[in-house]
C-alpha cells in the first residue's frame, strides 16, 4: 500500500526533521516517517555527535574513510588556503592547477609496490573504477585487439555504485532491479577459505582451487576477450574478506600468463589501514592499474585517483594522436581543493608515520574483538590491521545463517549505538575501521562497547 508514503511532510521536529525530502543512498523505507534518519551534526576526533549532542565512537571512520578523524585543522587550512587562492580551475585540454600537478606527483611516489607513471583524477572511488573500465578499452583498441574487453571481478566484492563500478561489485543488491551486472563482467570466486572452503582443504589449496577456477573460466570465455581483472586486497563491503594464503601469488600468476591487466581497487586499503601503505604492499601484489579514494583526502574533500603504469599510459599517449584523445573526464577530475586537501593528507602521514601508528595500534584491536570470537552467536571475526568484520550465524557454522527476520546484525549495531558506537550492519556482518589516529584507549573503548552490545545480542 501506499497509504503510509508521505510525501509532503512540512512539520519539522525539535531536530528540524521534517521527513525524507533527500532520497538517501543506500537507504530502505526513506519513504516513511518511522524510517527516522540519525543525524550526524558535528565530529570532534574519533568521535561524532548527533543533533540530541549525543557522543559516539566512529569505529568505522565515517565510511572508512576519515582517516585522520573529525577534527585535523590543518586539513582545514589546506582547504581555506586554496579556496583563497583558487577555489577552482578544471584540467581539461592541457590545462590544470598546481595542486593536481603536485598531488599527481607525490601519488607516483608513493606508491612503490610497482612502477606507475601516471595519475588521473577522479572524485570516488566508484568514477575510479568506470575510469578503469575506460582506460583499458581504450588501451586494447589502441592496440588493436578490440575483442579483448570483458572484465573479471569477485563475488561479494564492492567497485561502487555507478553502473559500471556497480557491474563489477559482485553483491546481488547492487545488481537486482538494476538491470545488472553489464554483459561484459564475469565474477570469480570470493576467497572467503571460512566460508567456501571443501572439508580438509588447506588455505593453500583453497587458493590453488580459486586459480583453477580462474583459469578455467578464461579458457571458458577465450583468453582473447578478457581485458582485465579487478580485486580489493581485502574485501571491505562484501564482509571484511582478508585473502587466504598464497591466493594473489596464484592468481596473478594466472592473470599474467594470459596477457590480462590486474586491477588492485584500494578505495579502503590504501595509505595505512593495513598497516602498510597500501594493500598491494601487504600481499605482494604488482598491478597494472591502482583505483584509490577514501583515505587519499581523509575524506575532507572527495577525491579519487586511478593510478596507471608506464606501459598503459605510453599506449594511450602515443596512440591518442591518432585515435583522437581519451575523452573522458569529470569537471572536478583534479579539483585544487580536493588536492591541496590531499597533499596536506598524504604530508601528515608521513609526518606521523601513519603506518607505524596503525602498526602500533592493530594488534590490540585484532586480539580483543576477536577475543569473542567463542560467542555462540559468532561464526566468525576476521580482519587485519585496522579493519574487522564479525558475522553472526548459528552453530558457529557459514552454512547456518540466522532467519534473516530475527535481525541478530541490526539488534547488535543498535546496542552498540546505545552504548555510544557507530558500527556497519549488512545483514548479520558487521564492520569496523576505524580512524588511524584512534589512541589505545579509544581501541580499549571499542573492544568494551562491543562486548556490551555482544552480551546484549546473545
Ligand atoms: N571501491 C571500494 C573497494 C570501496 O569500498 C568503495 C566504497 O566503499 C568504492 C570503490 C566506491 O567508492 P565511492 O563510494 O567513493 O564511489
Amino acid at each position: 500500500s501506499t497509504a503510509s508514503v508521505q510525501t509532503d511532510v512540512t512539520a519539522a521536529d525539535a531536530t528540524g526533521y521534517r521527513g525524507h525530502d533527500m532520497l538517501a543512498p543506500f537507504t530502505a523505507g526513506w519513504q516513511t516517517t518511522d524510517a527516522k534518519p540519525l543525524v550526524i551534526e558535528k565530529s570532534e576526533g574519533s568521535y561524532v555527535y548527533d543533533t540530541n549532542g549525543k557522543k559516539y565512537l566512529d569505529s568505522l571512520a565515517g565510511l572508512w574513510c576519515t582517516a585522520l578523524g573529525g577534527s585535523e585543522q590543518r586539513l582545514v587550512d589546506a582547504a581555506t588556503k586554496q579556496l583563497n587562492t583558487l577555489p577552482f580551475y578544471h584540467s581539461f585540454w592541457n590545462r590544470t592547477t598546481k595542486p593536481s600537478l603536485e598531488l599527481a606527483t607525490e601519488l607516483l611516489e608513493t606508491f612503490t609496490a610497482n612502477k606507475m607513471s601516471k595519475a588521473f583524477f577522479t572524485n570516488s572511488g566508484s568514477e575510479a573504477n568506470d575510469t578503469q573500465v575506460k582506460l583499458v578499452w581504450y588501451y586494447n583498441n589502441a592496440l588493436g585487439r578490440p575483442k579483448k574487453k570483458k572484465f573479471i571481478a569477485r563475488s561479494k566484492s564492492y567497485h561502487g555504485s555507478t553502473l559500471i563500478a556497480a557491474s563489477l561489485s559482485g553483491l546481488p543488491a547492487l545488481h537486482q532491479k538494476f538491470d545488472l551486472p553489464a554483459p561484459f563482467v564475469l565474477h570469480t570466486d570470493c576467497p572467503h577459505y571460512w566460508r567456501y572452503h571443501l572439508p580438509g582443504e588447506t588455505e593453500e589449496d583453497f587458493s590453488t582451487r580459486l586459480a583453477t577456477n580462474l583459469e578455467n573460466l578464461i579458457l571458458k570465455e577465450g583468453p582473447e576477450t578478457i581485458a582485465a581483472f579487478i580485486a580489493e586486497p581485502v574485501m571491505g563491503a562484501g564482509g571484511v574478506i582478508p585473502p587466504p594464503t598464497t591466493y594473489f601469488e596464484k592468481i596473478q600468476a594466472v592473470v599474467k600468463k594470459y596477457d590480462i591487466l590486474f586491477i588492485a581497487d584500494e578505495v579502503i586499503c590504501a595509505f595505512g589501514r593495513l598497516g602498510t601503505m597500501f594493500g598491494c604492499d601487504k600481499y605482494n601484489i604488482k598491478p597494472d592499474l591502482v583505483s584509490i579514494a577514501k583515505a587519499l583526502s581523509s575524506a575532507y574533500m572527495p577525491i579519487g585517483a586511478v593510478l596507471v603504469n608506464p606501459e598503459v599510459s605510453d599506449v594511450i599517449y602515443s596512440q591518442s594522436n591518432k585515435l583522437g584523445s581519451f575523452s573522458h573526464g569529470f569537471t572536478y577530475s583534479g579539483h585544487p581543493v580536493s588536492c591541496a586537501v590531499a597533499l596536506e593528507t598524504l604530508k601528515i602521514y608521513k609526518e606521523r608515520n601513519i603506518v607505524e601508528r596503525v602498526q602500533s595500534i592493530s594488534p590490540r584491536f585484532q586480539e580483543g574483538v576477536k577475543a569473542f570470537s567463542d560467542s555462540p552467536i559468532i561464526g566468525e571475526i576476521r580482519g587485519t590491521g585496522l579493519i574487522l568484520g564479525t558475522e553472526f550465524t548459528d552453530n558457529k557454522s557459514p552454512t547456518d545463517p540466522f532467519p534473516a527476520e530475527w535481525g541478530i546484525g541490526a539488534y547488535f549495531g543498535a546496542q552498540c549505538e546505545k552504548h555510544g558506537m557507530l558500527v556497519r550492519v549488512a545483514g548479520d556482518n558487521i564492520m569496523m575501521s576505524p580512524p588511524f589516529i584512534f589512541t589505545p584507549q579509544q581501541v580499549e573503548e571499542l573492544i568494551s562497547i562491543y562486548g556490551k552490545a555482544l552480551m546484549a545480542t546473545e
